[in-house]
């Protein structure tokens, strides 16, 4: 089913003297931090002339459904293909089909088994839809086999850092981890431009330990990254060019850095921000239209960590015992056996900070760009989440790093050590939100300190909000016309013009 009346150039016929329409298929993964990156890619795409067909299910086509369709209003040939999420089969609600939906393992495993029965229909379409060109998450690596049967490129679409996917392929490659003393013993990432030390504990767990399933997938993930006709990085040449440089020789692929997406696509007035708010002046904005400017600090840990209740005590505890202004944004955790204390406390507190304004909670989902870009923001506690660290650089501000999981912990190295633009709150192990225990929670001492270091006006905060507004300015150079993420489209797209006049040419050959 095609959700957005087609005002496609479908009829346009491909001929020797005309520009060719270029058909491209995104496949993004159901989780905010890998969906929101493609959306908004997809829309680059087709405001710089190509076609976009974005597959994915009905839940998830309504959350950017609005921004598609002003984009096509607009001109751009862009839409939507549905198709149907096997729910029943396997026995989750209608409507459950994002990884931020899942708020237990069994959940989340029960949409990864959903998205993978999509497999074989997905093909098919890849098929009928005529694409020139697969841009598919990481996360589907038998993408790469589809693109070869149809003789079209498939581009490996990886939602985070270049410095993390380096540091993750030295450590895969020569596990520099194993047979240390302890797990907190520190080692050295091997081959990397810069030195970076890390402990075990801080490395996702299929890492860690050998011959696991999970491992297995990413073997197949990263096996397919190699065999990509090429990689589209949502980052910018001048962010972390050195390792941009070292992932094109270790993988030995085509890499087109694009970022800061969200920037990007949300610089134009034309179309929709994906943060899109219907009232004129919701509460948070009243609310941080009366801060001083940069005063107040934002605290989120992305779209899928719902934190234990004693976590979140003591987050409250540390925030404000700071003293300093703050929004935070709280992922509710269901189904726990201590909710209800944990929900008095919150009430409790909320009330409190209500009376007297030094904080502002928004439950479940914030709309993140509308309030970093808002100019009472001073700093971000950030899980580390790529897209989050981008927004936040986009507006030139420093991040207190509290990384949870996956790769998270390489990229509070970027932000930490290389960039020099964040304080480390100090967690030492990474662990999937669900496996957080008593033992995991960082205490409010911890937490008070990083953010009197960050939002205070001692040197180091001045020096980190320096370089992060300096950063946040070459970001905007990258994608105005000229800059270096733009020009990395422009050629993209032209590459991928030429290889569909290739193909066209040898059918023709064929055929005659
Ligand atoms: N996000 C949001 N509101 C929220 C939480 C997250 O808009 O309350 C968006 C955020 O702006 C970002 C994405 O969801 O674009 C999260 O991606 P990120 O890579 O930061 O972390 P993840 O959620 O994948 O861990």
């Amino acid at each position: 089913m095609i959700s957005t009346k087609s005002k496609h150039k479908h009829t346009q016929r491909f001929g020797m003297k005309m520009e060719p329409q270029l058909n491209i298929i995104f496949l993004p993964y159901p989780t905010p931090g890998h969906m929101i990156p493609m959306v908004d890619s997809a829309r680059l795409f087709a405001r710089h002339g190509a076609s976009s067909t974005i597959i994915t299910t009905q839940a998830n086509a309504s959350t950017f459904q609005k921004a598609i369709d002003s984009d096509f209003e607009a001109g751009y040939s862009i839409r939507i293909h549905v198709i149907p999420f096997p729910a029943s089969q396997v026995g989750l609600p209608e409507g459950v089909e994002n990884m931020k939906d899942g708020n237990s393992l069994e959940i989340m495993g029960k949409i990864g088994r959903g998205i993978h029965m999509l497999r074989d229909q997905i093909e098919l379409l890849f098929h009928d839809l005529n694409a020139d060109c697969l841009v598919t998450d990481m996360l589907y690596p038998w993408t790469v086999d589809s693109a070869e049967k149809l003789g079209i490129p498939r581009l490996y679409f990886y939602s985070s850092s270049y410095f993390s996917n380096c540091a993750s392929y030295s450590v895969r490659t020569h596990r520099p981890h194993d047979g240390l003393e302890s797990d907190t013993s520190k080692f050295l990432i091997p081959d990397l431009p810069h030195k970076t030390e890390m402990t075990a504990l801080q490395l996702a767990e299929w890492i860690r330990t050998k011959n696991n399933s999970t491992a297995q997938f990413f073997d197949a993930v990263f096996e397919s990254e190699k065999r990509s006709y090429g990689a589209v990085y949502n980052s910018f040449h001048d962010l972390e060019n050195e390792y941009e440089e070292h992932y094109k020789n270790i993988m030995g692929i085509k890499v087109w850095s694009i970022g800061p997406v969200a920037a990007w696509i949300n610089s134009t007035n034309k179309g929709q921000k994906h943060d899109h708010v219907e009232e004129l002046e919701p509460k948070w904005l009243k609310w941080l239209n009366s801060k001083k400017i940069g005063s107040v600090l934002y605290v989120s840990f992305g779209s899928l960590t719902r934190l234990p209740n004693a976590q979140v005590a003591e987050i409250a505890h540390g925030l404000e015992n700071s003293g300093h202004d703050f929004i935070w944004v709280i992922r509710k955790r269901e189904n726990n056996d201590d909710d209800n204390d944990g929900d008095s406390f919150l009430h409790d507190f909320e009330v409190r900070m209500r009376e007297s304004n030094q904080g502002y909670i928004i439950w479940n989902w914030a709309p993140q760009l509308l309030i970093l870009e808002h100019s009472s923001i001073g700093g971000i506690v950030t899980h580390c989440g790529w897209n989050s660290i981008l927004e936040s650089l986009s507006f030139g501000l420093p991040m207190i790093t509290w990384p949870m999981f996956a790769e998270q912990f390489y990229n509070e190295k970027l932000l930490v050590d290389m960039l020099k633009i964040s304080v480390a709150i100090g967690v030492k192990e990474n662990k999937l939100w669900v496996s957080l225990g008593e033992e995991d929670v960082v205490k409010r001492d911890m937490i008070t300190n990083a953010v009197k270091v960050l939002m205070g006006s001692g040197e180091e905060s001045m020096e980190m909000r320096k370089r992060a507004k300096k950063l946040g300015d070459v970001g905007k150079r990258a994608i105005e016309e000229g800059g270096t993420s733009y020009n990395n489209l422009i050629r993209l797209i032209q590459e991928l013009k030429s290889l569909k006049v290739s193909r066209e040419l040898s059918k023709r050959k064929l055929e005659n």
